[in-house]
C-alpha cells in the first residue's frame, strides 16, 4: 500500500486552487494565514494523500513536491492467529 504527503513551497503558491480540485483525496485546502504576497496558500488538511501527483501535475507554478512511501502490512501476531483458530 502506497501512501503520500506533499510540501507546497508556500512562497511560490498563489492560491489559484487547481491542485485542491484536481486532489481525489479532498487531502488539500487553502490555509489561513497568507504568504508574503498576500495569497492564502494550498496545504494538506487531512492525512490521507496517496501520492498521485495530481496536485503536483497541474500547478503551474511547481509549487508542490510528492513524496510517497510504501506501507508494509500490519503483522498480525501469531498468538492472535492461534487463538481465533480454535
Ligand atoms: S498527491 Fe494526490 S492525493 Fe496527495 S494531495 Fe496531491 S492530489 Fe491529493
Ligand atoms: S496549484 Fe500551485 S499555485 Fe495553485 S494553489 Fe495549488 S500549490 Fe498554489
Amino acid at each position: 500500500m502506497i501512501s503520500g504527503t506533499v510540501v507546497v513551497a508556500t512562497e511560490i503558491c498563489k492560491g489559484c486552487e487547481l491542485c485542491i480540485a484536481s486532489c481525489p483525496q479532498d487531502s488539500l485546502g487553502l490555509s489561513s494565514s497568507i504568504n508574503r504576497k498576500g495569497y492564502r496558500f494550498a496545504q494538506l488538511i487531512r492525512d490521507n494523500c496517496t501520492g498521485c501527483t495530481n496536485c503536483a501535475l497541474v500547478c503551474p507554478d511547481s509549487a508542490i513536491t510528492v513524496y510517497r512511501e510504501k506501507k508494509t502490512a500490519k503483522r498480525v501476531p501469531q498468538t492472535v492467529i492461534a487463538s481465533h483458530a480454535a
